[in-house]
């Protein structure tokens, strides 16, 4: 069996780091996002699988010439679309480490240093963060994963452990507000507890969860006979990084003896800033919590880092020993594969380790600190402005807003959807939207590493330019 000899592997690797370093210099030449429309590169690739060996050369050519005409580049400074994804250049060599050892991390045995060290970065971040020291924390791959292990550990509470939901004659019920992110509503499909069972709590004006009404909606369910057994409380909304009050509703669910979720997937990274920790008020109420370092901490996909209060109710969740994998250690050892659904496990922790080490505390606070400063100045802009106007507080470094020179409302939601259109078509800057309270609304997301606040100047200018041309 031929397999790359190790010169050609050599030679071709060093190359492949010359591109990403090259790409990553100069990714502000490209379009941020690529104008291509669907099927366009399904039609330039081959039917069907090559039946015999390709030169690396003719694979590269092709990624380069057929596949990166494809790409949105979500590095690239003029990106604010969506959240950021931001990686950064020690994360990038840590994946490259990762994935040349190929190391399986499901158990303690299966990778030793792999397992200590998620012990270790974890306990790194919760201590950055400034989260409960009672917390504990684990890699999953995504904010959803964790918010399902969150929703199934509660239904396993709530059951009794028995994974059994057929001869529940109590419906258990799950509270999250309306702006909340769509894996709750899917975690608590996935996990079982019937569409009828969640509660879409209301939101104040500043599109944060109601307190009151949340009450109300448990009272109303015990009345009803159900059994409440999870709230999903979010820090930093997606569509406006909305904060839902954390100690008053943490106070509502020990009260009533209902589990307390915490989805801060974006906006946790803020939490290594201390002014910014009294977003986080409250959170010592919480069962769980999960923030993506894969968002907004410089670590590139996936990584999220979920933090428990009590780890051994997430194991008896998922918990199960087939012989195969009785290695004797179980009392010694953290075995990662019972704190989560997938049994594989890529050794993320890497990422952190390096990304962490590599910019130390501080400058991952910097990050924050600026990407903040950032969005205050955007608003500034936009407040000042006599045609545009905020619509959302902005706490982090997500800026919510919209063209209104003053024209009737029933006009603008259609010509701030063609705003966005024009601002984002020469491609040198890319933002999307949300609907807030039934208005089409801009969001400008500043976030990437590379963002520097020239670049969140240019975007101001297109925007306003744009909006002079058209309006
Ligand atoms: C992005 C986001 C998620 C989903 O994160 P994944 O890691 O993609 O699963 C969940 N909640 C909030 C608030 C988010 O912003």
């Amino acid at each position: 069996m031929e397999h790359m000899d190790k010169e050609t592997f050599r030679r071709v690797g060093h190359e492949l780091v010359d591109w990403v370093a090259e790409y990553l210099d100069t990714v502000d030449a490209r379009p941020v996002v690529p104008r291509i429309d669907p099927g366009d590169i399904l039609s330039r690739l081959a039917d069907h699988a090559p039946e015999t060996p390709e030169s690396m050369n003719r694979i590269m050519d092709d990624f380069k010439h057929v596949i990166m005409p494809g790409i949105s580049h979500w590095q690239h400074p003029g990106w604010f679309g969506y959240f950021p994804a931001n990686s950064s250049p020690p994360s990038i060599l840590a994946e490259l480490l990762i994935a040349g050892v190929g190391a399986q991390c499901m158990i303690w045995q299966t990778s030793p240093a792999a397992a200590e060290l998620e012990t270790v970065v974890l306990d790194w971040l919760r201590k950055m963060l400034g989260l409960p020291e009672n917390m504990t924390g684990v890699i999953q791959d995504g904010a959803s994963a964790a918010t399902l292990c969150a929703l199934l550990t509660a239904r396993e509470v709530a059951t009794g452990f028995k994974s059994n939901l057929t001869g529940i004659t109590m419906p258990l019920t799950v509270y999250t507000s309306v702006e909340s992110h769509s894996s709750v509503e899917k975690g608590a499909k996935i996990a079982g507890f019937g569409k009828d069972h969640i509660r879409l709590i209301p939101t104040d004006p500043e599109f944060a969860m109601d307190p009151v009404e949340l009450e109300r909606a448990i009272v109303r369910d015990r009345k009803a006979g159900m059994t409440p057994a999870c709230v999903v409380a979010t820090i930093g909304t997606t569509s406006s990084t909305a904060v839902d009050p954390i100690d008053r509703i943490g106070r509502i669910c020990r009260q009533y003896n209902v589990r307390l979720h915490v989805d801060a997937a974006y906006a946790g990274t803020a939490a290594v800033v201390p002014e910014l920790r009294h977003f986080f008020k409250g959170l010592e109420y919480a069962h769980s919590f999960v923030f993506n370092p894969h968002k907004w901490m410089l670590t590139n996909f996936d990584c999220s880092a979920y933090f428990v209060t009590e780890p051994d109710l997430l194991t008896r969740t998922f918990e199960i020993h087939p012989e195969y994998l009785k290695t004797g250690l179980e009392s010694q050892v953290t075995n990662y594969r019972d704190w989560g659904i997938p049994l594989g496990r890529r050794f993320r922790a890497l990422k952190l380790w390096f990304v962490i080490r590599s910019y130390g505390v501080a400058g991952i606070r910097r990050m924050v600190t600026e990407h903040v400063h950032f969005a205050n100045t955007f608003k500034r802009w936009v407040a000042d402005h006599p045609s545009f106007e905020l619509m959302a507080p902005v706490h982090f470094s997500l800026v919510c807003f919209r063209f209104n020179d003053g024209r009737p409302e029933s006009t603008l939601n259609e010509f701030n959807e063609a705003l966005l259109e024009n601002i984002n078509e020469p491609g040198d800057v890319f933002l999307t939207h949300t609907v807030l309270g039934g208005k089409y609304t801009l969001r400008m997301a500043i976030g990437t590493w590379k963002t520097e606040e020239t670049h969140v100047r240019q975007a101001w200018e297109r925007i306003v330019n744009c909006a002079e041309a058209s309006a």
